[in-house]
């Protein structure tokens, strides 16, 4: 076994000696999980990336953040066509529809390996990748133009917040979220971390732009 997959298994041996003690089974978290169900009040939308994992940056529990990764944190516009293998926007409406969240987050995150792909056109249309950040070509163009003297650096930072912005508009195109936020006011909140920094931002849509997070 290679000391890549030793190390997650050992992993799984802390976290098994710390969850499901012989002795106290029923005062474990799992013990509820498994026989009431989750309940997360929280939807997370994030990216792939390894250094942006939810729970780790957060410190979730068990059973506190449903979760999508994707390449980007990217929200698609809600597709009423009956083909296709639609995986973000089915676990959108299961966590909306049948977990009702309270909230929505977009994570969005500095040095996206998608965003930069998306501003330097590095795949084709025709490769899963190039197709996928399509979805954020709005916030590239927005940037070309807000940023046009900017550095390649500096365009996909603001890409970075900007597609946030865009998945942000994407989610009310789904009706079972617009009614979520008509009929329980269901957040729907946007957030970047800067990884090289240590920031939190998050998106005021009062002023339309992002505010760095004092916590
Ligand atoms: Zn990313």
């Amino acid at each position: 076994m290679n000391i890549a997959i030793y190390r997650l298994m050992a992993g799984f041996r802390r976290f098994r000696d710390k969850y499901f003690v012989p002795e106290h089974l029923e005062e474990s978290i799992y013990h509820r999980l498994a026989s009431s169900g989750q309940t997360p009040k929280t939807l997370l939308i994030g990216c792939s990336d390894s250094r942006v994992d939810p729970a780790i940056l957060s410190g979730a529990s068990p059973g506190e953040l449903f979760v999508i990764r994707n390449v980007a944190n990217l929200v698609p516009p809600c597709e009423t066509t009956t083909s296709g293998f639609h995986g973000t926007s089915s676990a959108i409406e299961f966590a909306v529809k049948n977990l009702k969240v309270d909230n929505v987050i977009i994570l969005g995150h500095r040095q996206c390996g998608g965003i930069r792909a998306l501003m330097k056109d590095a795949y084709s249309d025709e490769s899963f990748i190039g197709q996928w950040m399509q979805i954020a070509k709005e916030a590239k163009q927005i940037v070309q133009t807000k940023y046009a003297e900017s550095d390649h650096e500096h365009q996909c930072k603001m890409a970075e917040m900007e597609s946030i912005r865009v998945s942000l508009k994407n989610l009310k195109s789904f009706p079972f979220v617009q009614e979520a936020i008509k009929d329980r006011q269901m957040n729907l909140i946007g957030v970047y971390f800067d990884l090289e920094l240590g920031q939190l931002w998050n998106y005021d849509d009062s002023l339309e732009e992002f505010r760095q997070l004092e916590i």
